[in-house]
């Protein structure tokens, strides 16, 4: 029988070794090859773009920073988003969302909502086992995460919450810069798993901004990346109605078209598309059309242009400018922030610490001092000092 002990011991063995990869490198090594970054180092920048970039007040409205095993108050090698790079970029204000569950396989045509790559990464990644089974859980379990942070910050994280937050927050920056605010905002309703009261609940978590969708369509309403595509259901329109009394912000990133028409026809409030690109300037299924972009304007929406190729055709920095210009001509300056998708499985040029290199091709654009101001995140704020929560 000693044959079988040793088969015993060595297949514990290969569980014990495969068990501590699983736990501790897996999600880092998922995180490394998903979220790189071309710049190594910053390249010469004009004496122009860099005095600019000091006075900016930079706001960004989306990064999935949260969904990776690191510790965001340490720079990382790897990654677009932690405290450090948004000191060293002189951030003001980072939206951090929590990402719920995406489709194995996922793209920009369609995808059900059979599959899941969050469940395995939360595992990797050792969040609590209530994770691991509960939608909603993901989300309240991202939002401990970003306050466990803030409270090891030593005050350099500070998590806004209501506009007298954000106002405080801006006057304290003042004095000294070497502090970041950071919104919480959830990717995709699933997370509501189909019960209105979660509104609630994750929005005592923090919450202050609901996407609706993500790569599939759900309770709430169809995705650009869903099998029907479909607009705001009977659900949906109760949590839209719950949204506005809360206040919590309405962001309209990877809504289907008639999902985008039906949430504009009831809103009474002005809605946010986080990350996206124009079809303007890159035709692609994820992108704002035309009258799209007009409608959401009219109403005083924001929109985020996204930093990846998959939304603005390249990651050069130019083509990020180049959509805003576009979306400026079309709808206004007054409209057009920041939308990194930073740490969003996105490949990016720069990073957080480096978007001076942003400052500079805005520059290059051909806007104007005040219009970078706005765009790189006076927009946002002015937007959040008045449509957040009192
Ligand atoms: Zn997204």
């Amino acid at each position: 029988m000693k044959w079988l002990k040793r088969l015993l011991f060595a297949f514990l063995f290969l569980l014990l070794v495969g068990g501590i990869i699983f736990f501790f490198f897996a999600g880092k090594i998922v995180d490394k090859q998903m979220n790189q970054s071309t710049l190594t180092e910053l390249p010469k920048i004009s004496e122009k773009a860099q005095k600019l970039h000091q006075t900016l007040n930079i706001a960004d409205w989306h990064s999935d920073n949260l969904l990776w095993d690191r510790n965001i108050l340490k720079r990382s090698k790897h990654g677009h988003v932690d405290l450090p790079k948004l000191l060293e970029g002189n951030v003001t204000l980072q939206v951090f969302d929590a990402v719920i569950k995406t489709p194995r396989g996922q793209n920009y045509n369609s995808n059900s909502d059979g599959t899941d790559n969050i469940t395995l990464l939360a595992m990797g990644n050792r969040w609590h086992p209530k994770t691991w089974s509960s939608l909603c859980e993901r989300a309240v379990y991202q939002s401990e995460l970003l306050h466990k942070a803030e409270k090891k910050s030593n005050g350099q994280l500070k998590i806004v919450r209501t506009r007298s937050d954000l106002q405080n927050f801006l006057n304290a920056r003042k004095s000294n810069n070497n502090q970041v605010a950071g919104m919480l905002s959830i990717e995709g309703l699933h997370a509501l798993e189909g019960k209105l009261e979660n509104v609630e609940r994750l929005y005592n978590e923090g919450y202050r901004m609901y996407g609706l969708v993500h790569f599939f369509d759900n309770e709430v309403g169809g995705s650009s990346a869903g099998t029907k595509k479909g607009g705001l259901t009977d659900f949906g329109k109760q949590v839209i109605k719950k949204m506005e009394e809360k206040k919590i912000l309405i962001d309209l990133a990877h809504a289907s078209p008639k999902l985008i028409r039906e949430v504009m026809k009831i809103a009474t409030r002005p809605v946010v598309v986080s990350h996206t690109g124009v079809k303007g300037t890159h035709n692609s299924k994820r992108n704002l059309s035309d009258a799209e972009l007009k409608m959401i304007a009219n109403k005083g929406g924001m929109i985020g242009i996204g930093f990846w190729a998959g939304a603005v055709g390249s990651i050069q920095p130019s083509a990020i400018a180049k959509a805003m210009r576009y979306t400026a001509n079309l709808v206004g300056i007054d409209h057009v922030c920041l939308g990194s998708d930073f740490d969003g499985s996105v490949k990016t040029y720069f990073n957080a610490a480096q978007l001076v290199v942003l400052t500079e091709a805005l520059l290059k654009e051909g806007f104007t001092e005040t219009e970078i101001h706005k765009i790189m995140g006076q927009n946002q704020i002015d937007f959040l000092l008045k449509y957040l929560p009192d």
